[in-house]
Formats: C-alpha cells, structure tokens, sequence
C-alpha cells in the first residue's frame, strides 16, 4: 500500500498486522456484511476509514472466514467483537453488543487455564534426546572448516555469554520469580567463569573482545526491557486501561486492552495451582465487570498510577485476565461513538458511486 495511505483523522499509517492478506495494515478492522462495508479503525484518533467498495468486497470474504471460524467454539456466539492476535481484532458492525458473550468468553478462558504439573521423569528423558541429537549435529558441523575455526576462538563463548550476564545484571528481578534464586543469579557465577574462560586462553583477537562487548550490550537491552514493570493505568471509576510492558511496548485505546489480555496470561513459571484458578474465578464473579474491578485496585496502584502486574498474587492476576477478557467481547465507548457517522459518511460515498 502507498505511503498516502494513512488514517483520514490524523494522517498517521496504520500498523501492520501481519494477518490479514487482504487488509494488511490496522489493528482494528469493522466489517458489516449486510450492508458490504469495511472500515479500518484508527488506532491513535479511533476514525473510521472507509474501504472503497471494491477492496471492501475483495477483503469481506476473509473477514468472514476469520470471524467465523473465531466464534465457531459456539460459546463464542454472539460476541460482536473477536481478537484474533495482538496485533489485530475484528468488529462486526450493525449488531448488539452482547454482555453475555463476554461471560461466556470468561468462562472459555478459565477453562483453558492449565494448572501447572512438574513435567516428571519422561519429560527429563525426552529432554536428554534432544541434548544428544544437539551434541551429534554440533559434532558435525565441527566437519566444516570454517565452523571449526569459530569453535577454536572463543568468540562465541563470549559472544552469548555476555548475553547472558547483561541479561542477568539487568533482568534478574523477573527471571523465574517464585523460587528460583540459583537461576536469577547464576549470571553472578558466569561472569567471572566468562572473563577466566577468555584471559586463560589464546592470546585474545579482537573478535573475542567485540564478541564480548556486542554480546553483553544486548544482552543489557533485552534484560533492561524484560525488567521495566508491566502493568495497567486507568483514570479512577473507567475501565479505559492504558498498558505498560517492556517486551510487548505500551499501548493507549482499545489496543491497550487486547494487549493486556496476553500479557496477562500465566505461564509455567507461575506454577499455577487449582486455587489461584479458583480464587481468581470467584472474584470475577464478584465483580461481573472490569470497571467494577479496578476499583478495586485503585488502592494498589503505584506513585506514577502503575499497577504492577508483578505485585498481585497469582489469583488476582487471573481475576483481571478474565475480566479483560470479557471486556473485550464488547467494543470499546470510543469506537462505538464514531460508528454513526462512519454510517452516513459510507451512505454519501456509495451515492456517489
Ligand atoms: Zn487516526
């Protein structure tokens, strides 16, 4: 698409979302098949962009797929709006939002909430077969010249291990947080196993010493990142959410909320119980509404208005993830409130036509 091609409100180019092959740029996409309109939602102004009628045509037929095969679940029925990734939601226009579906989308993520299980001796054995399948592919690989004369410097060792201790020094505070202090540290111990590593050997290249450099640079940014508190802001009484993280970058708008949604998902170093799932289920309920939720929260917030996800017990974060999740199932007050003239700009535009 051309350059000229941004949002009429602001100018701005929309994001790619790397989804769609008929509508390849804007995180939010409006459709309404009865009436064979397409608009892309601006994710700065929240404008509506009509699509020309033929792309709107061209591009219906995917949308429709999409949107489908997303509420084909059958809990999902209903829900007029679908997040098919983070970077990309479809709303289906000219329908009623459903509150419903939002509870019922609830519950489908509550049930697809995995309760955390020590892998056991199995997984530990499967592990051992890809070790070695690694250890015979290094080994020939070594076969080759000029992969033998990487291994015999030490460029690499230095290379990734200054990865790992920038990554270390700056990220050790998220690193498996429960219980793993030997994992958070263990940059401590490869710091100075590093710097032996290379002083004892050869006389040093240049390449080494770049290695190193290059390597804990990196290693700085991604753990500097990973580090920055991830949480939500909101002005008291709403449940308009902004997101701050540093590996998925801080959102504003409606995007700000499905971006909380994966952010919010526990993985396995969260070792997940029974009754966190439970406990996180029950306050949902309580509340029945994000808004409703978050005052809950107002008192937790930080000096800056941050809720740090990182602060919150397991079950509260799952309480959030499931009303988040409901949220989503109704657009947003801003977008909707363009939708009426969206519609008669679409009627003056087809007269002319
Ligand atoms: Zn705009």
């Amino acid at each position: 698409m051309s350059k000229a091609d941004g949002c009429l409100g602001c100018g701005k180019a929309f994001p790619k979302n790397r989804q769609l092959a008929s509508i390849p740029d804007a995180r939010l996409i409006a459709f309404d098949p009865d009436t064979a309109r397409v608009w892309r939602i601006c994710h700065r102004c929240n404008a509506w962009n009509l699509l020309g009628t033929e792309s709107a045509a061209a591009a219906l037929p995917e949308l429709m797929t999409r949107y489908d095969a997303e509420i084909a679940g059958g809990s999902l029925a209903g829900m007029n709006m679908v997040v098919l990734s983070d970077g990309l939601a479809l709303l289906r226009a000219g329908t009623s939002p459903s509150r419903q579906a939002g509870e019922l989308y609830a519950s489908e993520l509550h049930a697809g909430l995995g309760v955390w299980q020590w892998p056991g001796w199995r997984a530990g054995l499967a592990g051992l077969g890809y070790v070695a399948g690694g250890g015979i592919l290094l080994e020939l690989l070594k076969q080759i010249d000029a992969v033998q004369s990487l291994f015999a410097s030490h460029a690499p060792i230095a290379f990734f291990g200054g990865i790992f201790c920038g990554w270390g020094f700056f990220g050790w505070r998220v690193l498996p947080q429960r219980d793993a202090r030997a994992i958070r540290l263990a940059w401590v111990i490869m710091l100075p196993t590093l710097v032996w590593t290379i002083l004892s050997g050869e006389p040093q290249s240049l390449a080494e010493a770049t290695s190193l450099a290059l390597g804990i640079c990196l290693g700085a940014w991604i753990g500097w990142k990973v580090a920055r508190p991830s949480g939500i802001r909101w002005e008291d009484g709403t449940d308009r959410i902004s997101v701050q993280d540093g590996l998925w970058g801080d959102r504003a708008g409606w995007a700000a909320t499905s971006a909380a949604l994966f952010i919010l998902q526990p993985d396995d170093s969260d070792r997940m119980k029974p009754a966190d799932r439970d406990a996180g289920w029950a306050a949902w309920r309580a509340h029945g509404s994000l808004r409703s939720m978050l005052r809950d929260f107002e008192s937790r917030r930080d000096a800056t208005g941050l809720l740090n996800f990182r602060e919150l017990a397991l079950g509260e974060r799952i309480s959030l993830l499931l009303a988040v999740g409901a949220r989503l199932a109704e657009p947003p007050e801003e977008i909707l409130a363009g939708l009426p003239d969206a519609q008669s700009v679409a009627q003056i535009a087809e007269s002319l036509d």
